[in-house]
């Protein structure tokens, strides 16, 4: 927890890893979790391949962090490749190495599964895959949510009432996509507040530290870009070093302005790079 400096109250603060393509790159994200050291998140969140792939390394790296790191893992798990019959056995598995908490995730179509595949999945949405979750028992769930809706949704409105069913089911905490502008944040608190959601909100926020992470990052979550970021992104085209001290800089006044409206939890979006969590950490202690 870190204390909000305008506040005075205590908020959760996490971060996201990713498990490497490679399984011979899993020592390097090791030493990037032991570069964390000392950083105390209440959380370090597991990214889980799309439609199940990788799986495995998903629950390695959670139960390296739970156990060895001594920090709360919090694995992914998407409904998209997920069966009835297997369900149980990775919660099983999960259970074992100690790992409690789960972020609960439909997931999108992988590359290589069929219309006919993703159509015919077991567990739809979410919800469905948060109903087994909570019916097997024993862990703390997790669910993302979008500031500027789902990509799938046609509005708003829809958006919020099936987040709202989704949250009524059991969800302890919501994990925002990410997003660059704080208004878009702002105008989703106030949506969730008139629907009566009162799930505790971990605030995404991606630190843009490369000029071409921002496409990258757009294109996956369709987030909006305000010029004040994309001006960035033309001014350092040639200077990387630049960039990334900007990028940084943009992410602290992103939390500072958010810690002045009172938010529950930062949650970065690190990228595996543990300097650069380290510094936004430092910067908005
Ligand atoms: P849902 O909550 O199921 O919603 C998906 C869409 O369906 C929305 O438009 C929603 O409004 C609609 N909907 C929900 N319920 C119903 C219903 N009953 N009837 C009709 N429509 C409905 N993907 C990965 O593969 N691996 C990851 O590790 C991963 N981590 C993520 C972490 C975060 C914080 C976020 C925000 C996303 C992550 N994703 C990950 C991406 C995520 O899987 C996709 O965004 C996916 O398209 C939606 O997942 P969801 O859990 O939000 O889906």
């Amino acid at each position: 927890m870190i204390r909000n400096r305008y506040t005075g109250e205590m908020l959760e603060f996490s971060c996201e890893v990713f498990p490497p393509k490679r399984d011979d790159d899993m020592y390097e994200i090791f030493q990037t979790l032991d570069q964390l050291e000392g950083l105390t998140p209440d959380f370090i969140s597991v990214t889980y391949g799309a439609g199940g792939s990788n799986s495995k390394k998903t629950a390695k790296l959670s139960a390296y962090i739970q156990n060895l790191c001594d920090v709360e893992a919090l694995a992914h798990m998407t409904a998209v490749g997920m069966t009835k019959e297997a369900l149980p056995e990775r919660l099983a598995e999960l259970q074992k190495k100690g790992i409690r908490r789960i972020l609960a995730l439909r997931g999108d179509k992988p590359k290589l599964m069929t219309e006919e595949e993703f159509e015919n999945r077991e567990f739809r949405y979410a919800a469905d895959l948060i109903r087994g979750i909570r019916d097997f028992g024993g862990f703390k769930i997790a669910a993302a949510c979008y500031p500027e809706k789902h990509p799938d949704s046609a509005d708003y409105e829809t958006d919020i009432r099936y987040l709202k069913e989704k949250c009524e089911l059991g969800v302890d905490e919501l994990i925002t996509q990410m997003f660059f502008d704080n208004t878009k944040f702002y105008d989703f608190m106030d949506r969730l507040d008139k629907a009566g959601v009162k799930t505790p909100v971990h605030a995404g926020i991606m630190p843009i530290t490369k000029v071409n992470q921002l496409g990258t990052s757009v294109s996956l979550s369709g987030s909006s870009v305000p010029t004040e970021l994309s001006n960035l992104i033309a001014r350092y085209a040639e200077d990387p070093e630049g960039m990334r001290k900007a990028g940084i800089e943009y992410a602290v006044n992103q939390i500072d302005d958010l810690l002045r409206h009172g938010i529950s939890g930062i949650h970065i979006y690190s990228m595996n790079k543990a300097d650069i969590t380290k510094e936004i950490y430092a910067a908005i202690l």
